[in-house]
């Protein structure tokens, strides 16, 4: 059946409308598989947090074993079905949206602990497992799991590995890939891989990890992470300051620095603070409103911790690059401060925003900000534009937000056109369309902005290597085949 989608040698889509009979095929081949056609579930596990693809899947299938993964991606194979692999939904690029008929493969039931190792100072879990699960695991232990933004509580942490997650850490942490020593995948052929075995050295040959972690389910389904813990840092402080503009923002961060030992350093607009304040809690960081705010995260130990952040708010206060700012004074403060940030996504959802999620070299920031914010002024004058970010790591979230009297296809027909001047923007600075959300359906026409057409077919090649008959994700991140 696979060699009758083989047409003049190109590789045809999977069928998109499976039939009862099709799905009842899957049934009587494993009998102890939890499949569901409930209305609500199809519309709830065929959408992720972008909500502008109606969802469509033909069925959620809830595997609970590495086998029934094994023998459902066999079947997918054979029966020509295709397959979404589904976390936590709360991806911001369309990845496992289900729009046109696919069968989603929800890990939700796969979230056991496997084998804590104090000695290697691992974890590994089943990749369904929520993020947050994992940094309390981590915690109870004494050690940290330092993958950590505002969807930890309903992100798992194979999703987290399939997009290679960032979040407000990387600064000083990195990215999700720093943390993983091992994992295993089903691959789109159906054969099971145990990669990198836990190792920390392993000097022999292609490293296939790096290869599934930012994959967007495209090249196997991870069915378990063995992860690598963090010592904790000292205690930490929260700062939140206000700026006049964009231009001050990076002397900020360079003076931070030199003088602090950053762990994170976010950024938003007053706009984003409107939103996330509007319901009366959290509050406004102090009393004046300031265009910009940067929220600085570092480690403050004691009166010389303190010493420290005072002598670095002053030079900014001197400086004129900044007009207000707040230290947390106790951790329940510090998470306030915290939560201005952490926010803003959430509290922004219901405008339904059209997020572009940019990024340059970290030298490149002033300037990308300005060039970008031309288009914005010339280009949106009638949409609210919500700008944060984690501008430490040269990574700018820009969120247009629908305004109530513009359909959905209206309004994001008006983004896309506007899309060939920011990614312009971007492709001029050398930067990419998708910093940490991954391509997904929503970048994915704009990959060639990022990636040039000779990478382009080097990744085509890789997913034909891993997932022959285009079962996985198809349409997501590459061209359908
Ligand atoms: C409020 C909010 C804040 C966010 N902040 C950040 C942030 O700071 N940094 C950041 O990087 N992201 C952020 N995100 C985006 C999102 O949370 C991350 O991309 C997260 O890693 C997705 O995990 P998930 O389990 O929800 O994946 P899903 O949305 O379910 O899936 C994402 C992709 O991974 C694939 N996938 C999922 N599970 C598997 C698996 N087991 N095997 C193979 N493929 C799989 C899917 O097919 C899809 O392509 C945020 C999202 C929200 C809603």
């Amino acid at each position: 059946m696979v060699q009758e989608r083989r047409k003049n040698g190109i590789m045809q889509s999977p069928k998109n409308n499976i039939s009862n009979e099709v799905l009842g095929g899957l049934s009587s081949e494993i009998p102890d598989l939890e499949i569901s056609r409930q209305p609500e579930d199809l519309t709830e596990y065929g959408r992720d947090w972008t909500r502008l693809y109606p969802p469509e899947p033909c069925g959620i299938a809830f595997p609970r074993s590495e086998e029934q993964i094994l023998r459902l991606v066999r079947w997918a194979n054979s029966a020509g079905v295709a397959l979404v692999p589904s976390g936590g939904r709360t991806g911001l690029s369309g990845g496992a949206v289900a729009a046109k008929g696919e069968l989603v493969v929800s890990m939700a039931r796969m979230d056991r602990l496997l084998e804590f190792d104090p000695v290697d100072r691992t974890l590994t879990v089943e990749a369904g497992m929520i993020t947050e699960k994992i940094q309390q695991l981590a915690a109870e232990n004494g050690l940290m799991f330092p993958v950590d933004f505002a969807a930890k509580g309903s992100s798992q942490i194979g999703g987290n590995l399939a997009t290679n997650a960032g979040g407000v850490k990387v600064l000083r942490y990195g990215l999700t890939r720093d943390w993983v020593v091992g994992m295993r995948v089903v691959t789109g052929a159906g054969e099971l891989l145990d990669v990198n075995r836990g190792l920390i050295k392993n000097a022999t040959g292609y490293d296939l990890r790096h290869l599934f972690i930012g994959s967007e389910g495209t090249l196997g389904i991870i069915v378990s992470v063995t992860l690598r813990l963090a010592e904790p840092p000292p205690s930490q402080s929260v700062m939140v300051v206000g700026l006049e503009g964009m231009d001050p923002l990076m002397q900020v961060f360079d003076l931070a620095r030199e003088s602090l030992t950053l762990s994170a350093f976010e950024f938003f607009s007053d706009l984003a603070l409107s939103y996330v304040i509007a319901e009366g809690s959290p509050r406004a960081p102090f009393e004046s409103r300031m265009p910009y705010y940067a929220l600085l995260e570092f480690d403050c130990v004691g009166e010389d911790g303190e010493a420290a952040a005072l002598a670095f708010f002053e030079r900014c206060l001197e400086e004129g690059w900044i007009g207000d700012g707040v230290l947390s004074q106790s951790e329940a403060q510090a998470a306030e401060l915290w939560s201005l940030r952490e926010f803003i996504s959430e509290r922004i959802s219901a405008k339904t925003p059209y997020k572009n999620d940019l990024s340059t070299r970290i030298s490149q920031v002033p300037a990308f900000l300005h060039a970008l914010e031309d288009v914005v002024l010339s280009r949106y004058p009638d949409f609210e534009v919500v700008w944060y970010g984690h501008i430490g790591d040269g990574n700018l979230h820009l969120n247009i937000l629908k305004p109530d009297d513009l359909s959905l296809a209206e309004f994001k027909k008006a983004c896309e056109s506007v899309n060939e001047e920011i990614f312009g923007v971007v492709a001029r600075f050398r930067g990419s369309v998708s910093a940490e959300h991954g391509v997904g359906l929503l970048k994915q026409p704009y990959l060639d902005r990022s990636r040039d057409p000779h990478e382009i077919h080097y990744l085509s090649g890789i997913k034909r290597v891993f997932d022959p008959n285009w079962i996985l994700n198809p349409g997501k991140m590459l061209p359908e085949a």
